[in-house]
């Protein structure tokens, strides 16, 4: 009798990488600087540094070095939740009768709920190791505001925290957690900044949105003595910090002897897909043998699969630098019926440019009700709420599947459980109570945004 794959997989704490993996240094065409939006040229070392911690900065600026070492104190903050599990779906294929073996990694096993601590401690260790007094971040539903809050509240920092104010009328006890870490939570648009005010000014009912509280945000952080400023996906930065997953995933199928034919993640700002795929990618860019890369995201925010390959801003107050990637124009607000997450306008520019080039195979865009119905099925089987945002992932991973029982593949399926479903229960609820519903915006509506699309000829 064959030996059976264990339900989990885990790494030994000793298993867990002592570097991060950094895809641009094997990217064949990097991905284009980020400019800066006077001037149009690259952003350099120097014009960041007001805004991230110099640390921060080089990292990312590397284009050429492909592993980073992970200082030893992030390593120690790592082992407290991590190795995360690579879980094989035993009851799901089950459930749908397929050929397939589906495997997920898990990474809503800690308090803040998501992958997003992975890069959160990192960013608070830099910050602190610089002597900083505290940083500044946006959150929209909370997960990444929280990761920052667990990850300064460890290392005795400052956090200022800009929350989307429709998020914190809806979701206090996410606040609330915020707070126990000791981070000051202000609702944004907020009167405490020139761009907050602007916004009330012309808008003063306005609910906000992540493009407006990360405007807070930067502008707080540089015009704070000892502050800088935190993000939680998009930079390379961040997709730097993710690649734990890839390579914690990598390393336990090899535990195993096995390796995915498929590789699935949701996509709002591309940080939890980058990581995930980080060390399979490896193998893509080497010429290796490697997984079909599939991106998931809502059918109500399809950057990728609709949007524009084009230097946009990555803020609403248009006060960032411009990144080259895959966007739907920064004013672009989703419909307010969307419920399910990954609401971000853009896409990461490494994301962007691999799924350019083809190395990202696919880009999938799916309505909200289809992706509750598979977070439903998921939940029931498995025994695991997922987050709405991961659920695009199973969506994804479940069709597949069922294209496996039609033609008897045996195919091997990994996905990104990104995180628990525990703090989008109104979203739950809807789905539960009949009242949701779907809107793909039409091609006129996404021109409203496009039109915004600053005209940059490179
Ligand atoms: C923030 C978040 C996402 C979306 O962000 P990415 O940068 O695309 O990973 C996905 N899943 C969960 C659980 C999140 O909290």
């Amino acid at each position: 009798m064959s030996k059976q794959i264990p339900y989990k997989v885990y790494l030994t704490e000793e298993e867990i990488p002592k570097a991060w993996y950094n895809i641009r240094a094997d990217m064949k065409t990097d991905h284009r600087p980020i400019l800066h939006p006077g001037t149009l040229e690259p952003m350099t070392a120097d014009e960041l540094s007001p805004v991230f911690c110099t640390e921060l900065v080089k990292q990312e600026l590397n284009d050429k070095d492909r592993f980073i070492e992970i200082p030893e104190p992030i390593r120690d903050f790592y082992k407290m939740y991590r190795p995360s599990p690579l879980v094989r779906a035993y009851c799901l294929e089950k459930e749908l009768k397929t050929p397939a073996k589906i495997y997920y990694k898990y990474e809503g096993g800690n308090t803040s709920g998501s992958h997003k601590l992975n890069s959160a401690i990192a960013q608070a260790y830099y910050a602190k190791e610089q002597g900083l007094k505290g940083v500044t971040t946006e959150t929209g539903a909370g997960q990444w505001g929280t990761a920052m809050s667990m990850a300064c509240g460890h290392f005795g920092l400052d956090l200022k925290v800009y929350m989307v104010k429709v998020s914190a009328q809806q979701k206090p006890y996410r606040k609330t957690v915020m707070e126990t870490f000791n981070a000051k939570v202000t609702p944004s648009p907020s009167d405490t900044t020139n761009i907050g005010r602007k916004m009330l000014e012309s808008d003063p009912e306005s609910g906000g949105s992540l493009g407006t509280a990360i405007s807070e945000a930067v502008e707080v952080a540089v015009t704070t003595e000892g502050y800088r400023y935190t993000l939680g996906s998009v930079l390379n930065q961040v997709l730097l910090h993710q690649s734990i997953i890839g390579q914690e995933a990598k390393a336990a199928f090899e535990k195993i002897g096995e390796y995915p034919d498929i590789v699935i993640g949701c996509a709002g700002g591309g940080s939890n897909l980058g990581g995930l795929m980080s060390s399979f990618m490896a193998d893509k860019l080497a010429g290796k043998k490697a997984p079909y890369f599939i991106a998931v995201e809502p059918a109500s925010c399809p950057s990728l699969t609709r949007g524009k390959f084009a230097y946009d801003f990555c803020d609403t107050g248009m006060v960032t630098p411009l990144a080259k990637m895959y966007t739907l124009g920064a004013t672009y607000k989703p419909p307010s019926n969307h419920a399910g997450g990954l609401r971000y306008h853009g896409m990461a520019p490494i994301l962007s440019q691999l799924y350019h080039d083809g190395f990202i195979n696919e880009a999938r865009a799916i309505v909200q009700s289809d992706v509750f119905e598979a977070a439903t099925t998921f939940a029931r089987v498995e025994g695991n709420l997922p987050a709405p945002e991961s659920a695009h992932a199973i969506r994804a991973a479940i069709d597949e599947a069922i294209k496996c029982r039609e033609t008897g593949e045996e195919k091997t399926i990994l996905f990104g459980l990104s995180g628990t479903g525990y703090f989008d229960l109104g979203a739950y609820a809807q789905y539960n109570d009949g009242t949701m519903t779907d809107h793909i915006p039409t091609d006129e509506e996404l021109e409203l945004g496009f039109s915004a699309i600053p005209k940059v000829d490179k």
